[in-house]
């Protein structure tokens, strides 16, 4: 299976900084063994930018499968944040695919970053969020309504740097040519819809600016958070 690539960050429109990081920062090609993630740092101090890069450089610099680099990165980002006080209590969300030649997308994932699979126009979220606004949704104690705007939909109840022990889900998908593969963090869902990304990922053939035009749509919705997106098209 051949791939290409392309990833792109942005701060947004109201942050200083921007606590995210991607891998990898370069756009490309290849035939498979591709890694991609998204990490969404946090903590004060700039310790959510310490904590997302940390995450990524574990997790680029194993062989592992994707679920068990999720969790060397937590015990990594564990390891930074003891290590001093005012990196103490610092996170982030990490979610990982490893793209095989054989096309098979192996994902590790904790937080509320997400990865979707575009196929025929359709838009399918394979990660599930760890907040609390989608526990409250899954149990129908909200409705989809009320989760928009939720006062607690910032609230993540997994994610790296807080236990020793992290719970990393595990998922497993039969890419198919044609496919295109989204990986991102939420100041990109959290600004536009689903149905507006399925629009935009039909709408731009090249995956770089398809990028591209989802960082302008979240920032034309008001770009509250650091907003990042790794595009992989699936090639013949
Ligand atoms: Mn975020």
């Amino acid at each position: 299976m051949k791939y290409t690539w392309a990833t792109s960050t942005h701060p947004g429109l109201v942050r200083d900084s921007n606590e995210d990081a991607v891998f990898p920062e370069e756009d490309g090609n290849s035939a498979g063994d591709l890694l991609v993630a998204v990490a969404d740092g946090m903590g004060g101090h700039a310790a959510g930018e310490i904590a997302s890069a940390v995450a990524i450089e574990t997790i680029a610099g194993s062989e592992a499968a994707a679920a068990e680099r999720v969790r060397e990165a937590n015990r990594a980002v564990m390891e930074r944040g003891e290590a001093r006080a005012d990196h103490h209590g610092m996170g982030t969300t990490l979610t990982v695919g490893l793209f095989m030649p054989d096309g098979t997308l192996d994902v590790g994932h904790a937080g509320d970053s997400r990865l979707y699979l575009s196929r025929r126009h359709e838009l399918l979220q394979v990660t599930t969020d760890h907040s609390l606004v989608a526990e409250y949704l899954a149990t129908g104690k909200i409705t989809a309504e009320e989760a928009v705007d939720h006062p607690q939909r910032n609230v993540i109840t997994r994610a790296l740097g807080i236990s020793w022990d992290l719970e990393v889900d595990d998922h497993r998908v039969n890419l198919r040519p044609g496919d295109r593969v989204l990986l991102c963090s939420d100041g990109l869902t959290s600004m536009i819809s689903d149905d507006e990304i399925a629009t935009i990922l039909s709408e731009q053939p090249a995956p770089q600016a398809a990028g591209w035009a989802l960082i302008e749509a979240a920032n034309q919705a008001g770009g509250e958070d650091n907003i990042t997106v790794a595009i992989v098209d699936v090639l013949e």
